[in-house]
């Protein structure tokens, strides 16, 4: 039996993906980007987090047929709304076992992986393969800013999505907008360029930023400390895209709900 851990299934999102979907958010991810706003999807384990309405534990684990059957159960919804299943976190493919055993019993149901691409190559390939749609986090081109607000290095995550490139398997590149930090005309130029002549590539979304990014972090007994002004207004500029033309859009908060 295959098990993993997941801290909240959201059923009817309309925002995470074509049609209407569920979304599941598996635990545990390699980076810790500085403008997290799920840092309950940092660590695999479950935790005790302090809201408003109580203390609660977040994480559960779960068999992969015990989600698979979950889902199922919906197939028919999701298929009606011209919808399906994001796979969304943390980062999924830290649970990649897990995530293959779930997929393969899914019944005809379409499948979006909602990643950073932050993942083992063969553990990439082996679930993309899977997916009827991915969506591809990029956020700093320059390798050092990457490390400094994320905590890991870019190379692996470039050399996924050159593989993704490769795998035949429609995807769209989302690039979350903090400001001052990824959203400078410098970094949205240098992604533009990486990615312009990418094949397979659907769409560009550049994300909002959460404002209420830091809300969870007490809860967790963590600090959030953005190093950037908040109240700024993010720089959404397609004109890097529109230049290497490429289909970009701007999406508000309230389109984007998963990483
Ligand atoms: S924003 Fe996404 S990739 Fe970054 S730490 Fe949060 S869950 Fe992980």
């Amino acid at each position: 039996m295959t098990t993993g851990t997941i801290f909240d299934i959201r059923e009817f999102t309309v925002h995470d993906g074509p049609g209407i979907r569920t979304t599941v958010f598996l635990k545990g991810c390699p980076l810790r980007c500085a403008w997290c706003h799920n840092p309950e999807g940092f660590v695999r384990q479950p935790q005790t987090m302090v809201t408003p309405a109580g203390r609660r534990v977040v994480g559960q684990d779960m068999s992969a047929e015990e989600l698979a059957g979950i889902l199922n159960r919906q197939a028919e919804v999701l298929a009606a709304n011209e919808g399906g299943v994001t796979f969304s976190g943390g980062e999924p493919l830290t649970q990649a076992e897990f995530l293959v055993a779930v997929i393969d019993r899914l019944e005809g149901i379409h499948v979006l992986l909602d990643t950073s691409g932050c993942a083992d190559a063969h553990d990439f390939r082996s679930i993309v393969q899977r997916c009827d749609l991915v969506f591809f986090d990029l956020k700093l081109m320059d390798p050092a800013l990457h490390r400094h607000f994320t905590g890991q290095d870019n190379g692996p995550i470039l050399a996924n999505l050159r593989q993704l490139a490769g795998l035949g398997v429609p995807y769209v590149v989302r690039v979350p907008l903090v400001p001052g930090i990824t959203d400078t005309e410098a970094n949205l130029t240098a992604i533009a360029e990486a990615i312009r002549s990418l094949s397979g590539l659907v769409g560009v979304n550049l994300l909002a930023y959460n404002r209420a990014a830091g809300g969870k972090y007490p809860g967790l007994g963590m600090t959030f400390e953005p190093t950037w002004d908040e109240t700024q207004p993010v720089n959404a500029s397609l004109a890097p895209f529109v230049a290497v033309g490429l289909d970009a859009t701007v999406l508000g908060l309230r389109d984007h709900e998963g990483k």
